[in-house]
């Protein structure tokens, strides 16, 4: 049997870790597989069980830096981790999250959007550290 390519996110991935001095063990590699496969949102607990075995420590160790490498986004509106499924190095992007099937879909923002939302807030004196915008509702094909 041929050995198996990695995918473009493993191998991104794979390198975020070992740049943060972690080595890939098989629990990492798991987390990163099983989160390269799923267009749903993970909790930590999927993420955790999924990995067989590591500590719940290097879950979040693993997600932290797979998250400062841009290569995962965390859904705050399940409390969840996703894949990124394009590539993007800014954070101008949002998440639309399917209500049936939790299908999570990228969204790009503009600037424009977020400020406006960061100048109503100034002029309540309010200062905003980050703007996020949750998205929920029904995708194509649940609506189909
Ligand atoms: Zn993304
Ligand atoms: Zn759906």
């Amino acid at each position: 049997m041929p050995p198996v390519e990695p995918s473009p996110f493993e191998k991104r991935a794979t390198e975020a870790l070992r740049s943060e001095g972690l080595r890939i063990t098989g629990p990492r590699l798991a987390i990163i597989r099983t989160l390269a496969a799923s267009h749903v949102a993970l909790s930590v607990n999927d993420l955790f069980k999924g990995a067989g075995g590591p500590d719940l420590v290097s879950v979040y160790r693993t997600l932290a830096i797979l998250q400062k490498a841009h290569l995962v986004h965390h859904i705050s509106l399940v409390d969840g981790y996703l894949a990124c499924q394009v590539e993007h190095e800014s954070d101008a992007i949002e998440h639309a999250v399917c209500e049936k099937c939790g299908t999570v879909t990228e969204v790009p923002v503009t600037a424009e959007t977020k400020g406006s939302a960061q100048s109503a807030l100034e002029s309540s004196g309010f200062r905003a550290k980050e703007i996020r915008i949750e998205i929920s509702g029904v995708c194509a094909q649940c609506s189909a």
